[in-house]
């Protein structure tokens, strides 16, 4: 498995998730809490207003700390304490008329929280309203237990099927069907990656080889399509390897495929001799012998992807111009 796919979904892409979700809720609870609270203090109830006010209060502030990106799992649970606290209280101070507000304040915390913590916290949730639950009779609380428990495991199944549906689905869109390297979608998120790393830590070098087959059209219109696309597979195979583990292996479009790999410009094109090298000895003898060209060129600082894209590119320009089964650097 490429290293890339491990990596998927982006490391930050649950926390900006919770981010946006968190916002949401804090959104909602004030479109929902506030009129409870204006209701409250026109009974003249000013403890429980200022509780709602507060919580409101507290779900605004939470929600624009996650937006600057700080420690989000602790945020996640601080809000989920308020949830929770929220519907303790609720149960506590008016009884059964309250006890519903429990079901949303449980389904949100799946949202926010990895599901086996939200499971948890459901059920934290569930153990505290029994506790607090002195003003709702026996039967009522049985009856809540039994429907609460069939919600927060249920949201919990929705939950974790959702996620496990959505990795599938996210490794899918990044996979080429065809050769099973990263296709042109997984390479851009990489590239990009690897320009914001290069900008933010000390990183090693990097080299981009463009791999293009030599007159690979011959294949298709003298042996057809199928094995073209047998060929295709084979040269994969053969730059799996010759390549280490770290090496990232893309399918650029068409019979074109793009490595990436952490080495000088130097090292790159070492690489870059041996797989073609690798590539023509291989299939020298066989009935439609492969070879390639490759441009190999080191990610410069300050370099924009389409900029070292256009000059791994011009490279391979270059080695196609100079007579093709070559290696050029840019
Ligand atoms: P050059 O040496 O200049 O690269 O010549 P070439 O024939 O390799 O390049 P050209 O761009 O003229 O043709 C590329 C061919 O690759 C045309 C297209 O039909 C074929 N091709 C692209 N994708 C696939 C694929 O998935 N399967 C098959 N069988 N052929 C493909
Ligand atoms: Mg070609
Ligand atoms: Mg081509």
């Amino acid at each position: 498995m490429l290293p890339l796919f491990s990596q998927l979904p982006p490391a930050d892409y649950y926390a900006r998730r919770t981010a946006l979700f968190l916002k949401y809720q804090a959104s909602l609870a004030a479109l929902a809490i506030t009129p409870m609270a204006v209701w409250r203090f026109s009974l003249e109830q000013t403890v429980h207003g200022i509780v709602d006010v507060l919580i409101v209060l507290f779900l605004l502030l939470l929600s624009w700390l996650a937006t600057r990106g700080l420690a989000i799992r602790a945020i996640a649970w601080l809000a989920s304490c308020i949830y929770m606290a929220g519907a303790w209280y609720v149960v506590y101070a008016f009884g059964t008329s309250t006890l519903l507000w429990a079901f949303p304040a449980g389904v949100a915390m799946h949202f926010i929280l990895p599901d086996k913590e939200a499971l948890f916290a459901n059920t934290l949730l569930l153990f505290g309203v029994l506790l607090v639950g002195v003003k709702v009779d026996a039967m009522t609380l049985t009856i809540f237990a039994l429907t609460y428990s069939l919600v927060a495991i249920f949201a919990w199944q929705f939950s974790s099927r959702l996620r496990a549906d959505n990795l599938l689905l996210q490794r899918f869109a990044h996979l080429d069907p065809l050769t099973g390297v990263g296709n042109r979608r997984a390479l851009d998120v990489r590239v990009a990656e690897l320009i914001a790393n290069r900008d933010v830590k000390c990183q090693p070098s990097c080299a981009m080889l463009m791999v293009d087959i030599d007159h690979f059209k011959r294949i298709n219109d003298t042996h057809g399509h199928e094995v073209g696309d047998g060929a295709l597979q084979k040269l994969v195979g053969y730059l799996h390897e010759h390549c280490d583990p770290q090496t990232e292996i893309y399918r650029f479009g068409g019979e074109e495929f793009c490595i990436l790999t952490a080495k000088t410009l130097e090292g790159a094109h070492h690489l870059a001799e041996v797989l073609r090298q690798a590539v023509e000895r291989a299939t020298q003898a066989e009935e439609h012998p492969l070879t390639i060209s490759i441009g190999v060129a080191l990610l410069q600082p300050g370099q924009s992807a389409s900029d070292w894209f256009k000059s791994a590119d011009e490279a391979l320009y270059r080695a196609k111009s100079g007579g093709r089964n070559c290696t050029h650097i840019a």
